[in-house]
């Protein structure tokens, strides 16, 4: 990086003290975008371009106190980063989980930005949530939590102005208890959020979107190299949604998936997952990913880190920021790995990915690879805007075509850039350019 872009990423560091998965993420992009920057100098610095493109329109932090069942008062705090809306209204996920804090918000809605307008539909990113753990909470906690952090949320969002969706530790009973509260304090019936339940106004196909979108990528990455999905041998990280639609429809197209994890561990199970128990043990007894073991008798559960030690020939890391680790890479290197793509965010780590790269190990980031979900909300979005809904096989046949045209737009970038196969380039490049044109298209804003 040099010039504009070493400039601004400093100004990053400068100016937002302590967020360090922020700066990983400007990083990665400004690094991908040198030639167009140093090629567009003059004009990006005339609007200050990149100045405006890394600093959020507006961050939005507040106070959300809820009470437990033993009615003991608790204060979270919740926010919203609407980071920009130059080709949409923003759009992206809520992240209950203890880790979050601003600087994670930030690097999600900055990625959320470029994946969303990869996609090719008209949303802006954003992203949001609160460093509540809904873990071992009662349904009756979640729901008064929900409530108090949609007190303040309403103010801010709609469905022509931010539409959020769900993320870590925001599932369908989540997006429920949020939507039926700004319903009862707007008097609205819009669609406000997406993942929302089917009676009312959910879309069909978009619980499995991400994780289908996933494998979608992957077969048109094998496609073009003249492979095929059937017979390979997979490890997937995570077991929440991501993961399991990833590993659902990887068995539908006959590959073996060998391992699955959450964050206490891992599972292998040399004769395949069986997903119809880990849904069981996830979806509805909200249990450990270690209690497959006691009900499976070909697996082996496994405490810790680890999972990327159990030979593959694909990884898919679908659980959380920075899980793959330079030494895992190195790892699944030598154990044969030939492809890694991301259904998480951001979960492989910089010089991992770098390693991957030099190595020849083909690398989708999760930018492309699991837009697949926001996409689909975008589909829900236009359903209830239309007050319609599509059938399954639509909404599918529509991911299956978008997925495509981000494998399209991701490697022809990577080529006019005279760096084929380098998917990290392309994405990055591909999500850029529309942003950009529609901001210096919009004047100073
Ligand atoms: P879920 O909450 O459904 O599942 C997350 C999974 O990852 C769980 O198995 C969880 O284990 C595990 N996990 C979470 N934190 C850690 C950690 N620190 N170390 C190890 N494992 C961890 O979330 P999603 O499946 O929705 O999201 C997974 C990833 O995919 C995130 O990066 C998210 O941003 C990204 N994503 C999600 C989309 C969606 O549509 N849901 C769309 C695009 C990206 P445990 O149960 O123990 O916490």
């Amino acid at each position: 990086m040099s010039g504009y872009a070493q400039e601004i990423y400093e100004r990053v560091v400068r100016n937002n003290p302590g967020e360090p998965e922020f700066y990983q993420a400007v990083k990665e992009v400004l690094d991908s975008l040198t030639e167009i920057i140093d090629a567009n100098e003059d004009k990006y610095r005339s609007v200050s371009l990149l100045e405006r493109l890394i600093e959020p329109e507006r961050v939005v932090s507040f106070r959300v106190p809820w009470i437990d069942d033993n009615n003991v008062v608790h204060v979270n705090r919740g926010y919203r980063i609407q980071f920009n809306s130059a080709i949409g209204p923003y759009k992206g996920g809520l992240r209950f989980h203890p880790s979050v804090n601003q600087g994670i918000l930030k690097f999600l809605a900055f990625e959320q930005t470029f994946k969303n307008s990869l996609t090719g539909q008209a949303i802006g990113g954003g992203k949001g949530g609160s460093d509540f753990d809904p873990k071992g909470k009662s349904d009756r906690e979640v729901m008064l939590f929900c409530q108090s952090f949609m007190t303040e949320l309403f103010k801010y969002i709609g469905a022509d102005r931010d539409v959020p969706a769900g993320d870590i530790g925001v599932g369908a009973r989540e997006i429920g208890f949020l939507y039926g509260h700004y319903k009862r304090l707007t008097s609205l019936y819009e669609g406000v959020l997406t993942g929302k339940g089917i009676p009312y106004g959910g879309s069909l196909g978009r619980t499995e979107a991400t994780g289908f979108g996933l494998i979608y990528i992957l077969e048109e990455i094998l496609r073009h190299r003249g492979g095929k999905l059937k017979g390979k041998t997979a490890v997937v990280s995570g077991s929440g949604n991501v993961a399991t639609y990833a590993v659902a429809k990887a068995q539908q197209k006959d590959m073996r998936v060998v391992a699955m994890s959450d964050s206490d561990g891992y599972v292998y199970d040399p004769q395949g997952i069986q997903l119809d128990v880990v849904k069981e043990i996830k979806e509805v007894r909200r249990g450990r990913i270690r209690e497959y073991a006691e009900i499976v008798p070909t697996a082996e559960y496994y405490e810790g880190k680890g999972i990327w030690t159990i030979p593959c020939e694909i990884a898919l890391p679908c659980a959380t920021q920075n899980e793959l680790t330079l030494e895992d890479m190195q790892t699944l290197h030598a154990n044969g790995c030939r492809i890694v793509a991301e259904g998480a965010n951001m979960p492989t780590t910089r010089e991992a990915t770098d390693y991957a790269l030099e190595k020849g190990i083909i690398f989708m980031p999760g930018k492309a690879a699991n837009a697949g979900g926001v996409a689909t909300s975008a589909l829900e979005m236009a359903q209830n805007s239309m007050r319609m809904s599509w059938s399954f096989t639509d909404v599918d046949a529509k991911l299956q075509h978008i997925m495509a045209d981000i494998y399209d737009k991701t490697a022809s970038a990577a080529e006019r850039y005279g760096v084929p196969g380098n998917f990290v380039l392309g994405a990055n490049i591909a999500g850029f350019e529309k942003v950009a044109d529609a901001m210096m298209a919009q004047g100073i804003c």
